[in-house]
């Protein structure tokens, strides 16, 4: 069979350490990866260029939060009913397919299934069945007492369940970013695109919470003239920021910022221009949560055009499902200029009955009940408090009406998210800097990786395997290091192998000591690009290091 691009990819990909398939050695699982070192360090420098972007040009926050998350949480979200792919199952060989896979039209699948039309393209069998299946990984909490949890489909519901924590450590002003890089589970029904579907994968993702009725971005005006590579799902074409919000095409200058986020950090990192664009969803393809959303696409020779970043107006979708479903006060304020007196009912507690009946808890009980918001009438007041439910008797409360000073209005802030696909970026990248060059007569595999990207910055090598040499390669190899610089020291093989071996992973610089070193205190430097050699003193090459971009 002929190789394709993919295939020369995940060779290479594979014998070089980046990124290969998981416990191989007992048969492998479709979907797991294993990154290697040098994988790994490339993940490093991605993610360090997507938190350089978030961090440092948009003050967001990190945080970190469980990958094990209460089935609460993520049905309060609506992953539980919603996360599903609609999937039929082969009546001989009894493996499942997502639809999607199998049938242009989703729609038409009843009419299919009754016709017998569709085959399993594994054994050529009969698919039947259509149903939606749940793509959550399932677990359990604790031993014996247990509660049920799911390892996460995505990182944002982590970033929700703290909004209010968060929102006061921001000083309670809008907007403020938070941001979380960690994995994600999808229990995939059938996975054959290697790293572009994965069962466990790494995202990095952002909420940025907003006023609703103010979704402006501080930083707009300085990059308003930055040009959107944008796709309407009929024709591509490129906008101004500025004219892409003010047409229309975006909706407000926050999605618009977002998107340039992603697209200045996707080309630093190495996605090829020519190979990248913006694709808006139409109304029919929305998550459950989204009200517009805007997919970065990244072409593959194999796959067509990935969608591998995510940017989603999620409105008050989410923290609105856990204010309602915790019931905690999870609102944002709008502040008066000065403050109003208004009449409202509140529950207090009789604390000569609560202390007794609930004992070391009802302190804690009692602050849950002087939070609450009384609406309406009250029938039976159960409170949640450590996973239990605590039923307040009649006799235990008074319901009084009390005059107030409201020092603004409450609202549900609304989220613009870009979630990010770490492992198809990675990819992708891969796949847009892999180069064959014809090289006396052998094939040559080029890595065209951006200098932040790869993973070793420069090959360090002695001429010849000669002691004065070697020992002041090991010198230099040595002092690069101790600047933070990645290196890789070779004296085995010709110069044209240590190269090519540099070549292949990407490695923008080589550095050569010989005997002319001995004298001149100089070192050759040659540049994977444009093959280019030039001398440079010992002493200048920390510095020439720290000026590469
Ligand atoms: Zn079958």
């Amino acid at each position: 069979m002929p190789q394709d691009v993919y295939d020369k990819v995940i060779m290479l990909a594979k014998r070089r350490g980046f990124i290969y398939p998981s416990f191989e050695i007992y048969g492998g699982v479709a979907g797991l990866y294993d990154y290697g070192p040098l994988g790994s360090q490339l993940k490093n420098n991605l993610e360090n260029l997507w938190r350089y972007f978030y961090i440092y040009k948009d003050s967001c926050l990190e945080i970190n939060t469980p990958t094990i998350t209460l089935y609460d949480v993520l049905e309060a979200s609506g992953h539980v009913d919603e996360f599903t792919d609609l999937t039929v199952d082969c009546e001989d060989c009894k493996l499942s397919f997502k639809v999607e896979d199998i049938i242009e039209d989703e729609s038409s699948i009843q009419q299919a299934i009754k016709d017998e039309t569709l085959i399993c393209p594994t054994c050529g069998g009969k698919l039947i069945n259509p149903h939606p299946v749940n793509l959550m990984f399932a677990t359990k909490i604790g031993i014996g007492k247990t509660r049920d949890a799911f390892l996460r489909p995505e990182t944002a519901q982590g970033i929700f369940t703290g909004f209010h924590l968060l929102y006061r450590y921001a000083r309670e002003k809008l907007p403020f970013g938070v941001i979380q890089l960690g994995k994600g589970y999808r229990n995939e029904v059938s996975p054959r695109q290697g790293p572009i579907r994965m069962r466990e994968f790494s995202m990095a993702e952002a909420e940025v919470f907003f006023d609703p009725n103010n979704k402006s971005h501080k930083n707009f005006s300085e990059v308003k003239d930055h040009i959107l590579y944008l796709y309407d799902n009929e024709s591509e074409f490129q906008l101004t920021m500025e004219d892409a919000v003010s047409k229309g095409v975006i909706n407000n200058q926050a999605l618009s910022y977002y998107m340039y986020l992603t697209q200045t950090i996707l080309i630093q990192g190495g996605v090829d221009p020519k190979k990248f664009r913006f694709r808006k969803h139409a109304d029919d393809e929305l998550a459950h949560y989204a009200e517009e959303c805007w997919d970065a696409e990244l072409f593959s020779e194999r796959f067509g055009w990935v969608e591998c970043v995510g940017i989603a107006d999620r409105s008050a979708y989410d923290i609105n499902a856990h204010i309602e479903a915790s019931k905690t006060d999870m609102y944002a304020m709008r502040r008066y200029e000065s403050p109003k007196i208004v009449k409202h009912k509140k529950i207090v507690p009789k604390m000569n009955i609560l202390g007794p009946k609930l004992k070391d808890k009802a302190g804690d009980i009692k602050a849950i009940i002087d939070e609450m918001e009384v609406t309406g009438q009250i029938e039976n007041l159960t409170i949640p408090f450590e996973g239990e439910e605590y039923l307040i008797p009649k006799d235990a409360y008074d319901v009084v009406e009390v005059e107030e000073k409201e020092a603004g209005e409450k609202f549900i802030p609304h989220v613009i998210e870009p979630s990010y696909g770490i492992d198809r970026i990675l990819y992708c990248i891969l796949e847009h800097n892999y180069k064959e060059i014809e090289k006396e007569n052998e094939s040559y595999h080029l890595l065209s990786l951006p200098y932040q990207m790869a993973p070793i910055k420069t090959g360090v090598f002695p001429l010849i395997k000669d002691e004065s040499l070697t020992c002041i390669s090991e010198k230099i190899d040595k002092t690069l290091r101790e600047h933070g610089i990645s290196t890789s020291y070779d004296e085995t093989g010709t110069i044209g192998r240590r190269y090519a071996r540099m070549d292949e992973i990407g490695t923008p610089f080589c550095i050569t000591v010989d005997h002319d070193t001995l004298d001149d205190k100089k070192v050759t430097m040659r540049n994977r690009d444009t093959r280019e050699q030039e001398r440079i003193d010992i002493d200048a090459l920390p510095d020439f290091f720290k000026k590469q971009k």
